[in-house]
């Protein structure tokens, strides 16, 4: 088993801790050749989704990120990852990887006091912690979403076949149950 983290910008070396405490091994996608590695799943992590967006289009990744996820591959969007896989980010124009039949809404809760923490419930299983900086939330989910977690009446968490997006960052906390679930996702794939 090996995740491929995209590392251009933002949150990536947290996911390879979480991956490293589930005896998981990744790597760091940072240029094209890096995708040549086989891969059982990729993360896109947190950070600023324009930045990264541009990024993925400068170094020549964009096409290549989005062909496989389009394959299958199974992915994980956290935070600025879920907004580049979101088919429609309600309140910004840029096109962004779009795979997702999601509309999200760009830092969502506001600019500055969209930092928070709290408890939740994620596919069931209750307990887990939330960490949201600048978050964006879920507005809308096609037919074939699964909704993982809702907190406030905000849907925060999404699964469409192989694409898992949350709106908070699992990395930043110490519980493993979001990454031990995309795991099992890349097993089964
Ligand atoms: N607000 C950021 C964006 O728009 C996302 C914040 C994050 O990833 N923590 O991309």
């Amino acid at each position: 088993m090996k995740i491929g983290i995209l590392a251009l910008q933002g949150a990536f070396i947290e996911h390879a801790n979480m991956l490293q405490a589930l005896n998981v091994d990744s790597f760091e996608i940072r240029q094209k050749k890096d995708l040549n590695q086989p891969m059982d799943g990729m993360i896109l992590p947190g950070g600023e989704s324009t930045t990264m967006y541009k990024l993925l289009v400068d170094l020549d990744l964009f096409d290549s990120v989005k062909e496989k996820i389009q394959q299958g591959l199974p992915v994980f969007g956290t935070c600025a990852g879920l907004l580049l896989l979101a088919k429609t980010v309600h309140n910004h124009s840029n096109p962004y990887i779009q795979t997702m039949d999601i509309i999200a809404r760009k830092n969502a809760y506001g600019r500055q006091l969209g930092s928070f923490r709290t408890i939740g419930t994620f596919a069931g299983i209750e307990n887990v912690p939330f960490v949201f900086i600048r978050a964006p939330y879920i507005e809308q989910v096609g037919d074939g979403v699964e909704v993982l977690a809702i907190i406030d009446d905000k849907i925060v968490a999404a699964r469409q076949d192989n694409q898992l997006a949350t709106a908070f960052h699992p990395e930043l906390t110490k519980d493993l149950t979001i990454h031990r679930y995309f795991i099992e996702m890349c097993k089964k794939q």
